[in-house]
């Protein structure tokens, strides 16, 4: 079940960190987070494992990256808050069962 390439698509070219004074800071996630690395190819990084859990409301999800350069490992966190309400829009509606 390693899927690599879903992993690669899960990850978003991009997040949104937040910033305790300046709100968000949009930053690309195609790079090497590690010190002293300076990689931004973004075929020197490898997505190899995901974990998921909910806290509190937020869904989270850590994606484990190794890096061909510096050959290290980092993991991006991404969290989502759950959604409350829920939209009726882009619901795959189920025909009740009766
Ligand atoms: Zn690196």
């Amino acid at each position: 079940m390693s899927d690599k390439e879903s992993l690669r698509v899960e990850i978003l070219e991009y997040a949104y960190i937040s910033l305790a004074r300046r709100g968000m800071e949009k930053i690309s996630l195609d790079q090497c987070f590690l010190k002293n690395c300076d990689n931004k190819d973004i075929k020197l990084l490898e997505p190899f494992k995901k974990v998921e859990y909910e806290e509190k409301n937020k869904q989270i999800k850590e994606i484990f990256i190794r890096c061909k350069k510096c050959e290290g490992i980092f993991i991006l966190k991404l969290e989502n808050l759950k959604r409350v309400a829920k939209s009726t829009k882009d619901d795959d509606e189920e025909p009740l069962s009766m």
